[in-house]
């Protein structure tokens, strides 16, 4: 198996990471309870999807 000569520079490795970057998310508001789900996601908030229930969310007041 092939095996590096040198070792790289701490410099060499951060250039290279600093490419590794989390992504934000896109937000789109629930049709249902307005609040801020992911497109093509159950709604955190009140659990709809496609206009029903798909996941039980605890809560002490369900929107709507
Ligand atoms: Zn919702």
């Amino acid at each position: 198996m092939p095996l590096p000569k040198r070792r790289h520079s701490n410099q060499r490795t951060r250039l290279r990471r600093t490419h590794y970057k989390l992504s934000v998310p896109t937000v789109s508001e629930c049709p249902r309870c307005h609040a801020a789900a992911q497109p093509h996601h159950a709604c955190p908030s009140c659990g709809y999807y496609n206009g029903r229930l798909v996941i039980a969310v605890k809560e002490k007041q369900k929107a709507d």
